[in-house]
């Protein structure tokens, strides 16, 4: 586990990219606390997990790019602005003229907070395998994809599935967090096309949380069985505060957590996922990538929302 995950970057032209990310963005609106009457103010954030992720890696030095769609709306415009401003390329985000962006509302109670999404039809829902051609798959080392990539429509999961093979087929190193999201479709649909993306990465990032679904397991050590019964070949599993667990070449092993004091976690695993993809980009090994997420993680929940408080590298570094 100490050995270099990928190998080095090589002859490199000026265009290359260090990992691609397919998925959906929204727009945030984040319910102020301690104004909980009808005419609460909301803060105007960012989210969408891969969207997130993209802009952790980009924060922490990769070369990244974001494949979707968004609308020719405002929302579209600002995750437009949002991106180019974090160093994302968006040769690859479509707009569809009179689509629609997503957007969620988070809203906070006794019971803690719930988020309520508007994005059913949404443009990222006509993603189609066109969007991520063979050229932007050849010019990168790494793809992400995430459940939600496959849960939002039938058509983005087969662009998300499409795109996942080819990258496969051309050497380009998969990344999938499952990202469970039981609201978003049935669970043994769920399982079923999870499964498959479990089988087909190189790295599999599920939360503890996203196994208890999916496997019905109760316990990190399950949760690694089923992954490894399911053919998967290389997991990272986030267990929270506790532990990250690395399966790898029927090696298993943990890191530990940050201690932190947390303000908002929401955004933590997808700060994880980026700031792991982008370390193994650059020749760490796999223990030393896991070590540099849990760090970036940690401090990434230490502010509210998913996108504002992920740090860059030089504060990771100085945690
Ligand atoms: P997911 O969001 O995918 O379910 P987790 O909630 O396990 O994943 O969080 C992802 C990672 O973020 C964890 O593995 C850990 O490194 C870090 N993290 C999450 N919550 C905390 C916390 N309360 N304190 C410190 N680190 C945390």
């Amino acid at each position: 586990m100490t050995a270099a995950f990928l190998s080095p970057r090589s002859g490199d032209s000026p265009d290359a990219l260090d990992i691609v990310a397919i998925g959906e963005a929204m727009v945030e609106f984040n319910q102020q606390p301690g104004n909980l009457s009808a005419s609460s103010a909301y803060v105007q954030g960012f989210g969408g997990d891969t969207s997130n992720m993209v802009i952790a890696a980009s924060r922490q030095g990769a070369r990244t790019a974001y494949v979707t769609r968004i609308g020719d709306d405002a929302f579209g415009g600002l995750l437009q602005d949002l991106w180019r401003q974090e160093g994302v390329e968006t040769s690859a985000v479509r707009v569809v003229p009179g689509g629609r962006t997503g957007a969620y509302f988070v809203t906070h109670g006794p019971q803690g907070h719930a988020f309520s999404y508007a994005r059913s039809h949404s443009a990222a829902t006509g993603l189609t395998a066109a969007d991520i051609p063979d050229s932007l798959l050849a010019r990168t080392r790494m793809l992400h994809a995430s459940g939600i990539s496959l849960a939002i429509s039938s058509s983005a999961a087969n662009a998300t599935l499409s795109a996942m093979e080819r990258a496969t087929d051309v050497g380009v190193t998969v990344c999938f967090d499952p990202n469970v999201r039981p609201t978003l479709w049935p669970m043994p649909m769920a399982r079923a096309l999870v499964g498959a993306a479990a089988r087909l990465c190189d790295v599999f990032l599920p939360g503890v949380d996203d196994l208890r679904l999916l496997a019905g397991v109760s316990t990190p050590q399950e949760g690694l069985d089923w992954c490894r019964a399911q053919g998967v070949r290389t997991t990272v599993l986030k267990d929270g505060p506790r532990q990250v667990w690395i399966d790898h070449q029927g090696e298993t092993t943990t890191v530990p957590a940050f201690a932190v004091q947390v303000v908002d976690a929401s955004g933590a695993g997808d700060c994880f996922d980026g700031a792991l993809e982008s370390r193994l980009a650059v020749g760490d090994s796999l223990k030393q990538a896991v070590r540099y997420a849990a760090a970036a993680a940690a401090l990434s929940a230490t502010g509210l929302g998913a996108v504002a408080p992920v740090p860059p590298e030089a504060a990771v570094r100085a945690f």
